[in-house]
């Protein structure tokens, strides 16, 4: 069983901020930001790649409410989801995080020339 599963599970611990039947959030253990949630379906899905319209629609309006929970809607707030090696993506069951609680930088994603790959 993958560790998010187990988080679902409630095998392994988790800081949770909302839950119903088919999502949980909680604390990211190593926030990036004030605010850093991982958002997820309480179903294995692997990835981004994988994950059907038919759940991203209700996966939306959770990670709305999400924000609404924390009081990040207004303030501003970003999204993120890693897919694959290059994206980044440690754990193999599909999350979003949810960063908020200060203005945020957007700069370094990758150590690569930029310039000319498309
Ligand atoms: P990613 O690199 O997109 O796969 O993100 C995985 C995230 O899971 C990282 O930000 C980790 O800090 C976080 N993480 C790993 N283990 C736990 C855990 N037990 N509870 C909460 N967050 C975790």
């Amino acid at each position: 069983m993958c560790l998010f599963c187990k988080i679902v599970n409630k095998e392994i611990p988790s800081n949770v901020i909302l839950e119903n039947d088919e999502f949980v959030a909680f604390h990211d253990v190593n926030p990036k930001a004030p605010v850093h949630i991982l958002a997820i379906p309480k179903v294995h899905v692997d990835s981004f790649n994988e994950v059907s319209p038919l759940l991203m629609q209700n996966m939306t309006s959770f990670i709305q409410d999400v924000a609404k929970e924390v009081k990040i809607d207004k303030s501003g707030y970003r999204v993120i989801t890693n897919i694959g090696k290059d994206g980044g993506q440690e754990v193999k069951h599909l999350h979003f995080h949810i960063l908020g609680g200060a203005k945020l930088k957007w700069e370094h994603f990758s150590d690569s020339d930029t310039q000319g790959h498309f």
